[in-house]
Parts: structure tokens; sequence; C-alpha cells
């Protein structure tokens, strides 16, 4: 399945280059500016099983996607000046915001240098567990336990299954039915249950990825002192907030601000909502954020920035870099708005 809708996706990126569809879209669907999603910058990796490969890039591919912008005539901007611009509808000049999710440390090592040397500003959200060592990377601990194992024996849906997962491609399959089943579930709890239940039978230490994955404070606070750097928030679990109880998810939004606040000396204005998609953070969790006093909140949802979006700054969408298309071409396709546009029916807010 994730195959198919893989090559469907990159047919459509793809389509969209050679008609040259992305060029003429462009004034109509390009909007005022485009914010990225990134989670790791780190050098590829020869294995056949990476289900979370979507969420990593070369340091090689953000230099090109840099250039790509550069080339573009956007304007990359901090958070601050994107949340300036849109309230001020000062959109003389398109540009683009470069965020990071979740603080890995690699983010540190490999795309701090290039976004330095070429005068990015970008943004670090960070769920404060992380750097305090008790965050749960489930989607991590879930490909350990099956890339070790070579069948798994689960209850999903009150049945016993058992799953086979010796070849890679039943490793995917296997990721693939268990990940989506475990978003799948009601709470937060019942799938961080689930996940720590398996990483206890299969052997898996799911408290190392943290570890040696993210930013420790010290790392935080060298990128913090960093004038092109915003730290923003991400929660403390990095929970999906549309899943847990409404004072559950304003305690995770408000502590994850002070807890960066007491460590680094500044409230964080900028928050990220964990996973983002529309099952994860909805108008509950945007009425929440408003009242806590963020200036902008970032979805995952997928869009370009229209001047509408000045009232919706606590809803924004997103493009991600995913790791699967790295390509420039389907950069310069995705800046330009054609994609998202395309996927959400030419829809330009989706705030609900
Ligand atoms: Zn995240």
């Amino acid at each position: 399945m994730a195959a198919i809708r893989e090559t469907i996706l990159r047919a459509g990126l793809e389509a969209l280059y050679v008609t040259g569809g992305h060029v003429w879209l462009r004034p109509l669907v390009g909007g005022v500016g485009v914010i990225l999603t990134l989670h790791h910058v780190r050098p590829a990796r020869a294995d056949a099983f990476q289900p979370n490969r979507l969420l990593e890039v070369t340091p090689r591919f953000l230099e090109a996607a840099i250039r790509r912008v550069r080339l573009g005539g956007l304007e990359p901007v901090s958070l601050d000046e994107m949340h300036r611009r849109l309230v001020e509808r000062d959109f003389r000049r398109r540009f683009v915001c470069f965020t990071f999710d979740d603080g890995y440390r690699d983010n540190l090592r490999f795309a701090y240098p290039i976004l330095k040397q070429h005068n990015v500003p970008f943004a670090v959200y960070v769920p404060t567990s992380f750097p305090d060592r008790f965050g749960e990377l489930w989607w991590l601990t879930l490909e350990a336990v099956i890339a070790r194992v070579d069948r798994i024996g689960i209850v999903i849906d009150g049945r016993d299954r058992r799953i086979d997962c010796r070849t890679v491609e039943e490793k995917r399959d296997a990721y693939e039915a268990i990940y989506w089943w475990l978003r799948s579930l009601a709470t937060e709890e019942e799938m961080r249950v689930a996940v720590r239940d398996l990483a206890r039978r299969y052997g898996v230490d799911g408290a190392a990825f943290c570890q040696d994955l993210c930013m420790t404070w010290p790392e935080l606070s060298q990128l913090a002192a960093d004038p092109l750097v915003t730290i923003g928030a991400h929660t403390v679990n990095h929970v999906r907030l549309a899943k847990v109880t409404a004072d559950a998810a304003r305690r995770e939004m408000q502590m994850g601000a002070s807890v960066i606040e007491a460590a680094l000396g500044r409230r964080p204005r900028h928050l990220s909502y964990p996973i983002g998609d529309s099952a994860s953070a909805g108008p509950r969790e945007f009425a929440i954020a408003r009242e806590l006093g963020f200036a902008t909140a970032v979805t995952t949802r997928a869009g370009v920035l229209f001047p509408e979006h000045c009232v919706h700054a606590l809803a924004l969408p997103r493009i991600s870099l995913n790791g699967e298309y790295q390509q420039p071409r389907y950069v310069r396709v995705l800046l330009s708005g054609a994609a998202t546009a395309m996927w959400n029916g030419f829809r330009r807010v989706d705030a609900a």
C-alpha cells in the first residue's frame, strides 16, 4: 500500500514538473509564502528497511533546496518575520520558513553549518521530554522491534494476530499495518501502552533513542544563541493533542513553553503540534494555543500560505521536504504551491 501511494505522489510531482503545470499554476496557487517541515538531516544509510526515511533528508539535498528557494526568488525569513508579514499584510516578496521538528542532534551537526553558511533563518520545535531524556520516540521503537524479529504477536482490535516480518517487504508491510493501527487508537495512552508492550516483549530499549538522537539542553542553548535560530514549542511529551483531554492538551502546550523558557531564558512564541495532521490537532487545540498567547502555530496539513492565513495563524499549513522525494525538481514543484493545491482540491485554508 505504501508503495502504491508513493508511486501516485511521485507521478503527480513528475507530471506537474514535466507539463510545466507548476509554472503556470504558481500565480494562482503559490500564495504569499511557504513553511517547510524537516526532521532529520544526515547522510543516507544503506539499510533496506527504513520505514521512517520520509523523516530525513541528506545535507546535500538541504543545500540543493536552499539553492532552489533562492533561484525561485523566495526570501528565507524567521517565524517572527513571517508573523509580522501576515499581521501587517506585507506580501511584497514571497517568503519561506525552514522549520525542523523534534530537535535532533543531526540538525546541529549537519543542517546548522549549511543554514549558517547560506544565512538562512530557521526554527527548531522542541518537545521538552527529548532534551530531558524521558521522551518516547515510539515510531522508532516500532521500527526497531520489526527490524529485529521475524514474527510479531500482537492483539489488534481484540483479535490475536501474528504478523510475519522476515523479509524486507514483510517488514515494510508490518510497519505500515501496525503504525496505522496505532494511529487509529482512540487515545494517546492506548497507543503508548501498546508500543511499550512491544518494546518490552521484543527487547528494544525505547529510552535509548532520546539519548542517541536528540539534542541536549546545552546543545540547544548553543543553537539558540545564534540570532538565525528560533526555538519553538512542541509540547512536553510529543503527544497528539487531539487524543488527550482538553486539560492535558493545555498542560502539554503550556508546560512545553515554560520548560523551554526556564532552560533557555526565552519563552517560545511559536508552536508546532506534534504529528500535526487533522486527527492530532484541530479547532480545540488552535483555540488553546491562541489563549496561551502563541503568535503562530504550525500543523502538518499540507499547503502554502495565503493572505487569509493572517486570521488562522494558529493553524498554519506546511510543506514537508520528504526524504522519499529528494529531487530538486520536486522542491520546485512543491514551492510553487501547485502540488498542494491539487491535493487540497484548490481549497486555500483548512483550519477546521
Ligand atoms: Zn514532532
